[in-house]
């Protein structure tokens, strides 16, 4: 195997070095890509040689007009004033699934081996070459030479790295200069020392040192040694090597990455990655092979699956386990863990043999019906790690119903930061609302580092809409979610809290005329509220947020300004840098509060038209289009959201996880029934029934005359029983009234549905819960449990039909 050499061309070099001197002008942007020039002394240079290092921003290695791809250039000028390059890195190489480029299908047809797969050195990368005075040249990505305090940087702790080792084989700097120049070829070598500075993974001082992993050619042009040359180099001038894998067939490959990332370790030892070398072509018919990187790094879930490994060893050898991310999950996962070591002491012998570890997780996640990418996403979601590169392009999207406080808290924003605030109300005419609302939050952006995206944002339609809008015009933006639950519980306060502020506004608002039209209004509200949809970050739309804050509507404002505030310090430190002081906010809130808007504008009837058709729900839903009476669904005794949630809340403030996670996993997925209510009788039943439906039927036609209340009924609550899929509670129908007002339920056990697990487990299997549970008891059913109402709760019920508004 002979090693490549190509010349440099001093007309392609001067070619490459003119349009980087152009892109250093250029402010960024569409048209042009930006580099920034650095320019630095050689210091052991006799000729006073000094050489740029070229950087483009990290995001315009994804443009195609660039000069040069590569990561890490230097260039020079020789003696006759030509220019020349003297480092060239690799280019910049992307993760599996980063860019089009690196998707699988793309890579399995592209690309032609043999795979070199190194492993990803966890360093920083030194690059070595020899300069026309002899001189040898050792760079970091983007320096040489000391730091201006003199403290020592990293080609300057590499350099004493060179020199010790060429010592130690009596060779010279001035040697590998002449030989690296001879070969028109820079040294790529990953600087690994702890006594240095500490990545990672460790490197005690046996292990420290020059990790040899790439020559490339000083060309423009990406050209590298295949690995087995570089293993020879490494071995002549005394660097470590990087260690090597070959392999020829990329699905091996593929098989063996995915294999290595289900532990995160690679031949009893952590690794963060590897790196694959080489060849590829967009169109092996026409285009030449090049030479070509991409690089399989071990992000989420693997970091956590690594995570809960080193817990459970630290579990199994008594000691207790440490961990920083991920705190919630682990915790519950850690808590599975060692009630399965303790219940099969054979677990532990193996796995400290690194035997069952994977078995073990994913015995836990399919126990919480979560996949690992959504197990490590959740307390990203919830606040998770701080993602410090966010300065700007930030768009906050309330979810919300009439009179949350949104523009209130967006006024109070606005007055502490000076961010953009676009409001939806006061966008004029009809046509094309969407589009023009997202457009005037991203001309927002141009000028400010954040907008408020002031609309209601209630329904799932609405959240796609502006998400997909604003991702597709500028790709970098943050959008973050303000959710303002409207847990079921809490509903009722809400309406209250809501329709109080909004009274109170009167016609201070730009649709809503409170005061003048207090019907309408309470409609209008009712109509947000009915629709609302809550923000689930699994899934579609509104899993295209970065990330969502929870806020509760009836905290008022500033609380809810300052749980803004301070999460979005936490979670994007850049943009805001420091959370003003409490006096700040207040007067922040006091300036929103005193906020009344200026444009006004009259809503037509909303009755009429076809968003009326929504907003008048409650009256047209009972009848089809074609006027006719919808037919009657169920029968059901219906009992108040706030009452139920208490005794829920109050049962499961015990400090038993066992009791209590089932519950918590129902809340935390928002999975509780928003609304709660005693099935009577089902449609589906009548032909078992068909004289109880009729009985009910005419019950129903008669109460649509009035407000639709059949009668009354208290309901006794006697106990919650539940598995991992579904909870309900058992309870006893004690009608009001004279005796003949009797409500019988087909259902053999009275119950309430609490919640399910998932849309796959349908309500109606309380039912099959509720007979194993009459057949067993909760002992009698492995994972099933029970939880007693002591003081038997007894809630006012209502007697309603229930009609189906979905179907036609
Ligand atoms: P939006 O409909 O979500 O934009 O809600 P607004 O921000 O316009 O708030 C509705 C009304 O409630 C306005 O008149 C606000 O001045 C008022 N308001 C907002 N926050 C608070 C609060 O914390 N306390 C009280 N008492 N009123 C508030
Ligand atoms: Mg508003």
């Amino acid at each position: 195997m002979a090693a490549p050499m190509i010349p440099q061309d001093v007309q392609e070099t001067s070619q490459m070095v003119k349009a980087l001197q152009a892109g250093t002008k250029s402010g960024g942007g569409r048209g042009v890509f930006k580099v920034k020039r650095n320019t630095f002394n050689v210091k052991d240079s006799s000729d006073g040689i000094t050489v740029d290092s070229w950087k483009f921003a990290d995001w315009d290695y994804k443009r195609r007009d660039l000069p040069t791809y590569a990561r890490g250039l230097f260039t020079t000028r020789n003696r006759h004033g030509e220019p020349e390059i003297a480092v060239r890195g690799y280019d910049k190489f992307f993760n599996v699934g980063e860019v089009h480029e690196t998707e699988w299908k793309n890579i399995l047809s592209r690309t032609r081996g043999p795979y070199e797969l190194t492993l990803k050195e966890n360093g920083c990368i030194i690059f070595v070459s020899g300069l026309e005075d002899g001189t040898l040249l050792v760079c970091s990505k983007h320096s040489t030479g000391e730091r201006e305090d003199a403290t020592a940087s990293h080609a300057v702790v590499g350099e004493k790295h060179i020199e010790r080792q060429l010592a130690a084989i009596g060779k010279t700097k001035a040697d590998l200069a002449a030989e690296l120049r001879a070969r028109n070829a820079t040294a790529v070598a990953e600087l690994c020392d702890d006594s240095f500075e500490e990545h990672i993974l460790a490197y005690g001082e046996d292990k420290a040192g020059l990790y040899l992993h790439g020559i490339n050619l000083n060309l423009p042009v990406f050209a590298t040694y295949p690995s087995p040359l570089v293993q020879d180099f490494a071995a002549a001038w005394n660097f470590r090597k990087t260690g090597l894998i070959i392999m020829d067939d990329i699905n091996k490959v593929k098989d063996f990455l995915e294999e290595v990332a289900q532990t995160g370790a690679h031949d009893g030892r952590d690794v963060e990655g590897f790196v694959i070398r080489c060849t590829m072509s967009h169109n092996p018919d026409s285009v030449p092979y090049r030479d070509w990187f991409f690089k399989y790094k071990f992000e989420e879930p693997y970091l956590m699956y690594r995570q809960w490994r080193e817990c459970t060893k630290a579990l199994i050898s008594g000691k207790t386990p440490k961990y920083k991310k991920h705190k919630n999950i682990t915790e519950e996962y850690l808590l599975y863990a060692r009630k399965r070591l303790h219940a099969d002491p054979q677990l532990a012998k193996g796995y400290v043999h690194n035997h069952g570890i994977i078995g073990l997780r994913d015995d836990f996640l399919a126990y919480k019906h979560l996949n690992g990418s959504d197990a490590a996403n959740i307390e990203n979601l919830e606040g998770g790690e701080a993602r410090t590169e966010v300065d700007g392009d930030v768009v906050l999207v309330p979810i919300a119903t009439i009179g949350c406080g949104k523009t209130t808290v967006a006024q109070a924003l606005v007055h502490l930061f000076g961010w953009g605030h676009v409001q939806n109300d006061n966008l004029t005419g009809k046509s094309r609302k969407p589009p023009r609302f997202t457009k005037a939050c991203l001309d927002e952006l141009a000028t400010k580092p954040a907008v408020i995206a002031d609309r209601n944002s209630a329904s799932k339609h609405e959240r796609r809409q502006i998400i997909t809008d604003v991702k597709i015009q500028n790709a970098s933006a943050t959008l973050v979610a303000l959710h303002f639950v409207h847990d079921a519980g809490s509903i009722e306060k809400i309406r209250e809290v809501t329709r109080e502020r909004v009274l109170a506004r009167g016609d201070n608002h730009q649709t809503i005329h409170a005061a003048t039209e207090p019907a309408k209004f309470i409609g209008v509200m009712e109509g947000f509220i009915d629709r609302f949809e809550p923000c689930n970050i699994f899934s579609p739309p509104d899993d295209g947020f970065d990330s969502v804050i929870d806020l509760d509507p009836t905290a008022g404002s500033r609380a809810n300004l300052e749980f803004v505030v301070t999460q979005l310090h936490a979670r994007y430190p850049s943009l805001v840098k420091e959370v003003p002081s409490a006096e700040k906010m207040d007067e922040a809130i006091e300036a929103a509060l005193g906020y009344a808007p200026t444009i006004k504008h009259n809503i037509p009837d909303r009755g009429r038209g076809k968003q009326g058709q929504q907003q008048a729900k409650g009256k047209q839903e009972e009848q089809d289009q074609s006027g006719k009476k919808k037919p009657l669904e169920y029968m059901a005794v219906h009992v108040t959201s706030a009452s139920v949630t208490q005794v829920l809340e109050r049962a499961f403030s015990v400090d038993d996880a066992e009791v209590t996670r089932f519950y918590k996993q129902l809340k935390g997925t928002r999975r509780v029934q928003p609304k709660f209510h005693v099935t009577l009788m089902h449609r589906a039943s009548a032909k078992e029934r068909p004289d109880l439906w009729e009985r009910y039927l005419g019950l129903h036609e008669e109460a649509e005359k009035g407000d639709g209340t059949v009668g009354e009924c208290d309901v006794m609550l006697e106990r919650i029983v539940f598995d991992d899929r579904i909870m309900a509670i058992v309870v006893r129908l004690m009608p009001k009234g004279d005796a003949g007002d009797d409500y019988p339920t087909v259902n053999k056990v009275a119950h309430i549905t609490v919640g399910t697990r998932d849309n796959a487990v349908k309500p109606k299997e309380s039912n099959d819960l509720l007979a194993k549970w009459l057949e067993g008891g909760a002992e009698g059913n492995s994972g099933m449990h029970d939880v007693v109402l002591e003081e038997r709760p007894t809630l006012p019920g209502v007697v309603k039909g229930v009609c189906n508004f979905h179907k036609r």
